[in-house]
């Protein structure tokens, strides 16, 4: 027998007959645009062992874009083929889509100064072990830097709460938003200016660390740190509004009785 969750979206996408078909609240599940940030002509931060952070990119967003499919949230890939245009086609992107929320996915690396070189597969690589972990960044000079926030630490919340440590390296010279959490304001990032609706930039972490580049190449980290963010993102975009409008309960209750598990 198929589970309860299965038979009642059956019967819920049953009512409307055609694609695309809203659930029966009559409301769309929000739209979340993950971008993977960086370019194949300019793919971004190298890691110690000398891969690509574009790659790094790539893999965490497709877990993220999973994970919020799991959770009933709509999603749009930005840049997936690595080749898109300009800074400022990915919001246009996320807005010509109707998307609620951006969030742009990025690895961090560390200043030139602290680079150390070593051999890796018979290659002269350069890593520094100094930082590692996660950081978030919002615009104050997005339409809706309140939301941006609240998201970035809602997500900073999760990762914590998972056993995600946060970097604190970008305080030096990002001003915080939220200390806690490794919030920080970044203005001027065009990703997240540009954006007509709430944008969070994510560093997944830093790839030159030796150790914490295995992390973040390994598909079970990427897919629980994934989760997390899903979980945060789903939340953060319910904040503040009910679950259910009176009317439109009301009227399920009437013509759309759930359906409940058979007696055998
Ligand atoms: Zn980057």
């Amino acid at each position: 027998m198929r589970p309860l969750a299965v038979r009642v979206a059956s019967a819920m996408f049953a009512l409307c007959g055609v694609a695309p078909c809203a659930p029966a609240s009559g409301a769309a599940a929000p739209l979340v645009a993950v971008d993977i940030g960086h370019t194949e002509a300019a793919p971004g931060a190298m890691s110690a062992r000398g891969r690509s952070e574009l790659s790094f990119n790539r893999e965490l967003a497709a877990h993220l874009v999973e994970a919020l499919r799991a959770r009933g949230l709509r999603t749009l890939l930005i840049n997936a083929d690595g080749r898109i245009a300009s800074l400022q086609e990915r919001p246009r992107a996320a807005a010509g889509a109707g998307a609620d929320f951006l969030v742009s996915i990025h690895h961090d690396s560390v200043g030139e100064h602290e680079l150390r070189a070593w051999h890796w597969a018979g290659r002269r690589q350069f890593y520094s072990d100094r930082w590692a972990g996660h950081s978030l960044f919002v615009s104050r000079a997005n339409l809706d830097t309140a939301r941006s926030v609240l998201c970035a630490r809602a997500m900073g919340a999760r990762l914590q709460r998972g056993g995600f440590a946060p970097t604190h390296k970008n305080g030096q010279r990002r001003e915080y938003a939220d200390h806690a959490h490794a919030v920080h304001y970044y203005d001027e990032l065009a990703v997240l200016r540009h954006a007509r609706m709430p944008a969070v930039l994510f560093e997944g972490g830093v790839i030159r660390h030796r150790a914490e580049e295995l992390r973040l190449a390994d598909p079970l980290h990427q897919a629980r740190m994934a989760d997390e963010l899903a979980t945060a993102i789903a939340a953060c975009l319910h904040a503040g509004k009910p679950a259910d409008d009176e009317a439109t309960a009301d009227a399920r209750g009437e013509r759309i009785p759930p359906v409940l598990p058979a007696e055998d």
